[in-house]
């Protein structure tokens, strides 16, 4: 029997194409406001560009998991002769840095792929971006392997917060969400 399907988005980096401009971070930051599109502030962004505007060298990176701390090895890469920390192309928000961590709440940030309701055709930072250094790509993979991905992002979001308020005051609000729904 054929398992079921779900659609896994995507987003492509053209590194060499990528000019540094950064619109994709301002567009995300807009498109997470609330309201949608009511302020723009990159520190909010769920995409980042690490620059080095002497060499010409741009590479953006999407906000990913969070992890509760930091890597305890720290590597170093070195790239067309520039030396760049394991932080810098990084995805995770962690409590080392400030990277991927909503400046107002302290909660970690991460690419939903501008979900929303009715879904865009493509995320923000794709459509803003003329250089066609991000392109969007959907493709169908078996439910199971979905729903695993899902609920390890539940499980950190639920850590995050827990972290930020207590475990009691989580549960307490997820009782209330719950009650409400009934
Ligand atoms: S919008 Fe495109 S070209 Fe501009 S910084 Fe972002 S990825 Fe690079
Ligand atoms: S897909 Fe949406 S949420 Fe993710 S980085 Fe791009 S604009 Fe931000």
């Amino acid at each position: 029997m054929k398992p079921a399907m779900k659609i896994e988005q995507e987003i492509l980096i053209d590194v060499d194409k990528c000019t540094g401009c950064r619109a994709c971070e301002m567009a995300c930051s807009a498109f997470h406001s609330l309201p949608k599109f009511s302020s723009i502030n990159p520190a909010k962004a769920r995409i980042r560009v690490v620059s080095d505007e002497i060499r010409d060298e741009y590479v953006p990176v999407f906000a990913g998991n969070h992890t509760k701390s930091g890597c305890d090895g720290r590597h170093v890469y070195t790239l067309d002769g520039k030396t760049y920390s394991e932080c810098s192309f990084c995805r995770a928000s962690c409590p080392t840095r400030d990277f991927f961590i909503e400046p107002d709440s302290g909660l970690p940030l991460k690419c939903d792929m501008c979900e929303s309701t009715p879904a865009l055709e493509k995320p923000w930072c794709v459509q803003v971006c003329g250089e066609e250094a991000l392109t969007y790509k959907r493709t169908e993979v078996p439910r199971e392997q979905a729903t695993q991905e899902v609920s390890g992002e539940i499980e950190a979001s639920l850590q995050a917060l827990m972290k930020q308020h207590g475990m009691e005051a989580v549960i307490h609000h997820l009782k209330e969400m719950a009650n409400k729904d009934r």
